[in-house]
């Protein structure tokens, strides 16, 4: 599962200039998109203007864990558009109570918040987080630790909470009161206080970061740690929760409880939608007026979610991408072997990253020629993101493209 340690990316003060570029779009260029304007999926597959089907291992970075055209998700989507799109928070839904009693009975949570995103999930952790600390521990204990290699959003403290220096620099001064410090216990021992520390987040496999499956004895080590100073543990399993690893919660895994999770990403089946998940005693610090977001959990998103998340539940599935995830495993590890070009493999389930050689870019246009959608997760790591109902011919025919290109 583990692979080569990747050079450790350090925050600096320099600032990327930005470059010249023609406006080809009225879309402001926050994302170098790539020359394929898409119009429709099916299953696996992307299909481009100019008819050109594409294998999809990407999947909307993580979203279309169902792939596309699910008719299942489609029916449920038809026909809550025909009912209550949105109602304030003001009020109660039966599709929002619905889907936070089902997030509940199937988690370590007491109650849900929801919002619209993976970064704003995580920003409201740090809020939830901080007023609980506050409440047992006073004004000094705020501080939030996360780990070297993350990313947890592009929001002012999730972007302070990201290991990412070229993310960063340009945006500075960040949210106060955030660190990152390397992901060893000794390191994180030394700097969280139970005075001072309120949270650390993490992510049980960091995604973007590179695809580092933290060890489980390392995630108990955190879990012990922040348990005996009173810190909130966040799990961020935006990326790698909801079946992407092969169980529900990244977590189980492990054998841990969080104190707080965000989700998002897959969640609502692509329509946009975050969660975070709270312990009784966190959530018993919040009050009205502590948080809010006026889109959050309207009732026709939940009721898409409801669906989603059963679907992702179901245990065949979850067999399925743990199965997938041996085959994959195995199938990386020769290529690794074969391939000059491969320096190492990580991931669990249906979440992977090659390290490369060479710059990891013009592989996935290598590989995009050759009609298969893959991402990077940094510059030198390719990042395999399948919808999780991918079927094994796919991933095979995908493995083929991939070993082309890569020998
Ligand atoms: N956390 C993790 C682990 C992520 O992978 C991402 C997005 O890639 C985020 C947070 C941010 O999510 P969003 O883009 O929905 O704000």
């Amino acid at each position: 599962m583990t692979g080569l340690t990747l050079p450790v990316m350090r925050d600096t003060d320099v600032v990327p200039q930005p470059t010249a570029r023609h406006r080809q779009s009225a879309i402001l260029g926050t994302y170098a998109r790539v020359p394929l304007t898409i119009v429709s999926g099916e299953g696996a597959e992307l299909i481009a203007d100019d008819g050109r089907r594409y294998l999809d291992f990407t999947s909307g970075i993580a979203v279309n864990a169902l792939g596309y055209g699910d008719p299942g998700l489609q029916a449920v989507l038809r026909d809550a558009a025909a009912g209550l799109i949105h109602v304030s928070n003001l009020f109660r839904t039966e599709p929002a109570e619905d889907l936070a009693e089902w997030i509940v009975a199937h988690s370590f949570a007491s109650q849900v918040f929801f919002c619209n995103s993976g970064a704003e999930a995580n920003e409201g952790a740090f809020k939830f987080a901080r007023r609980w600390a506050r409440a047992h521990g006073g004004p000094a204990k705020h501080e939030i630790v996360a780990l070297r290699g993350s990313f947890h959003g592009r929001l002012f403290a999730s972007l302070a909470a990201t290991d990412r220096p070229r993310y960063r620099a340009p945006f500075r001064p960040l949210a106060g009161g955030i660190t990152i410090v390397e992901r060893d216990v000794d390191r994180l021992a030394a700097i969280m206080t139970a005075e001072t520390t309120a949270a650390l987040i993490v992510e049980p496999v960091q995604g973007e970061g590179g695809v580092r499956v933290l060890d489980i004895g390392f995630l108990r080590e955190l879990r012990s740690l922040t348990r005996e100073r009173r810190i909130a543990l966040i799990l961020d399993e935006v990326q790698c929760g909801l079946g992407r690893t092969g169980s529900l919660f990244a977590y189980e895994r492990a054998g841990i409880e969080p104190d707080l999770l965000t989700l998002a990403k897959p969640l609502a089946g692509g329509l946009p939608m975050g969660a975070v998940l709270l312990t009784a005693d966190i959530a018993a610090a919040i009050e009205p007026g502590d948080h809010g977001t006026t889109f959050g959990g309207g009732p026709l998103v939940s009721t898409v979610a409801r669906y989603v998340v059963e679907r992702l539940a179901d245990p065949a599935l979850l067999d399925s991408v743990r199965e997938h995830g041996a085959w994959l495993s195995a199938e990386l590890s020769r290529l690794a072997a074969e391939s000059s070009h491969v320096r190492g493999v990580r991931g669990i389930g249906l979440i992977w990253g090659i390290d490369t050689a060479m710059r990891a870019a013009p592989i996935v246009d290598a590989v995009r020629e050759l009609g298969l959608l893959i991402l990077t997760a940094g510059d030198h790591t390719l990042r395999l993101l399948p919808p999780l109902t991918i079927t094994r011919a796919e991933l095979a025919r995908g493995m083929a493209t991939l070993q082309t290109v890569l020998t």
